[in-house]
């Protein structure tokens, strides 16, 4: 059974706002107000968007443009594709500002003998953080252009896109964000030592931001199979693109 949506009233202009069981903080379609589900207040943090720059004919320059690059990809597929469907999504992200110093030990082994290393790792962030559960969207390979964010403005939405609402709160999405950067943290180390033997990061939080970004979920068709191609609405850059094999087709 699906499940059903529910409403709060708006605290800002009384309008239903409608959700779905998991969302935690919801924004009003009709005043742009955002509200906490849970407690019914409304929500104090700065909640951004990025602009879309692209309507429902535009956005289809940058499909085909992409079809039409790379070697990878079959000669006639911008000529013999057929675009199904063009979604405008604006995903809730919580992006988290934060300064990440690590200070490790570990032990080198690429050389006899092994030595032990101590270092120091500082780097800042502005670390994404997809405020939906269930989502296999890239967020590592999404480039977004921040410097772009303006306050969300309900009036900017596009009729026919869709706004999704954060399933994520904000202390959930610090620790998330701090898991992940430890992750990659570890990642990094892996150039200077072999193992690590002891790890100890500080996270200072500079900020946090509620952002919605601009995605455009594009459908196509290609031989008869369909295929999908994820642009940002900010750039017109795709995130994520399903490449037919250059011989699809022909076996
Ligand atoms: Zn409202």
């Amino acid at each position: 059974m699906a499940a059903v949506a529910q409403n709060i009233k708006c605290s800002h202009c009384g309008a239903p706002v409608d959700f779905k069981p998991g969302e935690i903080v919801a924004t009003c379609k009709y005043c742009g107000f955002t509200t906490v589900i849970q407690t019914g207040v409304a929500f104090t943090f700065e909640h951004s968007v990025l602009p879309n720059r692209f309507d429902l004919m535009q956005i289809e320059a940058p499909i085909k443009a992409w079809m039409q690059s790379g070697f990878l990809k079959p000669g006639d597929l911008a000529k013999k594709s057929k675009i199904k469907q063009k979604n405008l999504v604006y995903l809730p992200f919580w992006v988290v500002s934060v300064e990440a110093k690590t200070a490790y030990k570990g032990i080198f082994e690429r050389i006899t003998p092994v030595v032990v290393k101590e270092g120091k790792l500082e780097k800042e962030y502005n670390w994404l953080v997809l405020a939906r559960k269930a989502s296999d969207f890239p967020t590592r390979e999404y480039q977004i252009p921040l410097e772009g964010k303006v306050p969300y403005d309900f009036r900017k939405i596009e009729s026919f896109a869709k706004v999704l609402n954060s399933e994520v709160d904000r202390d959930s999405a610090l620790e998330l964000a701090r898991t992940q950067i430890e992750t990659h943290h570890r990642f990094l180390l892996q150039q200077d030592v072999d193992k690590i033997i002891d790890f100890r990061m500080e996270l200072s939080l500079k900020q946090m931001v509620y952002l919605h970004t601009p995605v455009w979920f594009i459908n196509y068709e290609y031989k008869g199979q369909t295929f999908q191609l994820l642009i940002d609405g900010a750039t017109g850059n795709t995130i994520k693109g399903d490449i037919p094999s250059p011989k699809f087709g022909l076996l």
